[in-house]
């Protein structure tokens, strides 16, 4: 399989505006140079496919030879990319949901005492809700054995508490409106997915 550069995924998420650039209003309040929306990339079944292959490649070399018996996802951001995983391992795709505030795995979904499992995301920033996940799946007895996401938003930093892997890395800089470097330098924030300034 061809080795592709981050590089190349930068490309790729650019040109499907899965990654917009400019000066973006995030719903958080926040403003942002960069904006992320994993579904543009995953919405195209064949190239949600590859994305799928090519992060197992990637996280193959941390199982120390094991093949994962679940790929396990948070909803609603990681279900394609749990499913796409676990197609290219050839087992179960599953995910978890909040109840009460808890993430856990519902709909029937079980995990054998002991199963190597890996846990996928679409994009990892702190590494918290992932970490909910880990420990979701370890409070059913079976052993997290990695972690993947399609994009590492956190350049590189977030820990997991066990090896990680992620097709994209990438550094999604935000600001305090007051402490924004692109409205100091005279531009106004827009809304993702508009193309009008926020008033
Ligand atoms: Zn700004």
């Amino acid at each position: 399989m061809n080795e592709r550069t981050n590089d190349d995924w930068l490309g790729l998420f650019r040109e499907r505006e899965a990654l917009l650039e400019g000066h973006f209003l995030l719903t958080s309040g926040l403003h942002s140079p960069r904006y992320l929306q994993c579904a543009r990339v995953l919405m195209d079944p064949a190239l949600a496919t590859r994305l799928g292959a090519q992060l197992a490649s990637a996280l193959r070399p941390l199982l120390g030879g094991t093949s994962p018996a679940a790929v396990v996802a948070p909803a609603l951001g990681g279900v394609l990319v749990a499913h796409e995983v676990a197609r290219a391992f050839s087992c179960l795709g599953l995910f978890t949901e909040r109840q009460d505030g808890a993430m856990t795995l519902r709909r029937g979904f079980r995990l054998d005492e002991g199963a190597p499992v890996v846990v996928v995301e679409d994009v990892i920033t702190t590494g918290g809700s992932t970490k909910e996940v880990v420990s979701a799946v370890q409070a059913k007895g079976a052993r997290v054995l990695a972690v993947g996401s399609l994009v590492d938003r956190s350049g590189g930093t977030a820990d997991v508490g066990v090896p990680r892997a992620s097709l994209l890395t990438l550094e999604v800089p935000t600001y305090e409106a007051a402490a924004c470097p692109l409205c100091a330098a005279g531009s106004r924030p827009v809304k993702p997915g508009s193309r009008a300034a926020v008033p």
